[in-house]
């Protein structure tokens, strides 16, 4: 049975002084402890996912961020994308080295509602690969949510690597009370194909979804403004129809998207009028209807409930 003394609830027993006496099982129900409590002060996890790469996840992730800080709200974005971690260039940073604080890592703060921790950080250079297997990245993304100096945030969004490999599974199981996935595609057959992979990867593990984010959705033509159906247009809302799950909007073409990327400043905040920010306005507005809504507030309930019971097998029918 675990015996709480031995370490303070909030310390990491890497870092307590009872490091030294507490056993393996003590340390992972403290490093549990820590967790629950780290995500008990985050209301809302939204992950954002695809089927592939290059679809435009990270910027969504990173422009859906944006908006809901400009709409007042404290926004945490956790870039679990271990090997190929982009988030950070998105927001004009190459490497920062974090900090250590009282409670913990201190994230980067892009904005003062904003705060972002990423693989990014870690890395010796930016051209550093990182050679990991899954229980290594399980380990880092569990890092990344319970020793991350998060505080109270309405929102933290998760931007997942491609795909339904081993960081999405472990966001999934490490994220009790996760609100829900958008899946981002772009509107070819190809990426539909993938997409319907994470849709049903989401419901495997019962987290729902928030719905289809088509990108990448024709071009308009800056001479005559003619719309170009570059990559098809309706694709994604026809995915989300068939698959029943809900529509959030089509995001078109617009090659400021990858000037703003590249030079570090979101879209949505370079150009608050233009038609791509109004989409994703309308995502992020989406976003907050679902969250809020009964049926979700309901299966959190649940899932919260399921893990709680869950914990106390665990430690033998007692908490700690
Ligand atoms: P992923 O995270 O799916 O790999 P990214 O978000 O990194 O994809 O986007 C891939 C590239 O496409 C980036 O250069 C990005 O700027 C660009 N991009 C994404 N969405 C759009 C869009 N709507 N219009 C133009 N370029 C886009």
């Amino acid at each position: 049975m675990v015996q709480k003394a031995k370490c303070d609830s909030d310390g990491s027993c890497s870092s307590c002084e009872g490091t030294s006496s507490c056993s393996e099982e003590e340390k992972q129900a403290h490093e549990e402890e820590r967790l629950h409590q780290r995500l008990a002060k985050i209301h809302h996890t939204i992950m954002v996912m695809s089927g592939k790469g290059g679809v435009g996840k990270s910027t969504v992730a990173v422009n859906l961020a944006a908006v809901l800080a400009a709409e007042g709200l404290r926004v945490g974005i956790l870039d679990a994308d271990i090997h190929g971690p982009n988030v950070p260039k998105m927001w004009g940073i190459d490497w920062r080295p974090l900090q250590g604080g009282e409670e913990g890592i201190r994230p980067i703060e892009v904005l003062p509602n904003v705060k972002l921790i990423s693989m990014a950080f870690l890395l010796p250079n930016p051209d550093s690969p990182v050679v990991w297997r899954g229980p290594m990245k399980h380990t880092a993304i569990k890092q990344f949510l319970g020793d991350v100096e998060w505080g109270d945030l309405d929102f933290l969004i998760v931007d997942l690597p491609p795909g339904t490999g081993d960081e999405p599974l472990s966001v999934a199981h490490l994220i009790e009370k996760i609100d829900g996935a958008i899946i981002v595609t772009t509107p070819q057959e190809v990426a539909l194909l993938d997409a319907r992979k994470s849709v049903n990867f989401s419901r495997i593990l019962k987290v729902p979804v928030v719905g289809i984010v088509e990108n990448m959705s024709g071009l308009n033509c800056p001479e005559c403004g003619h719309l170009i159906p570059l990559f098809k247009i309706g694709g994604g809302e026809k995915a989300a129809k068939d698959l029943g799950v809900p529509f959030l909007g089509r995001i078109p073409i617009d090659p400021e998207v990858v000037q703003k990327s590249d030079s570090g400043t979101p879209y949505v905040i370079s150009y608050p009028d233009a038609e791509v920010t109004k989409a994703f306005q309308e995502i992020a507005a989406k976003c907050r209807a679902f969250v809020k809504s009964p049926k979700t507030q309901e299966k959190k309930g649940k899932n919260k409930a399921a893990t709680a019971a869950a914990d106390m097998k665990k430690r033998g029918g007692k908490n700690l």
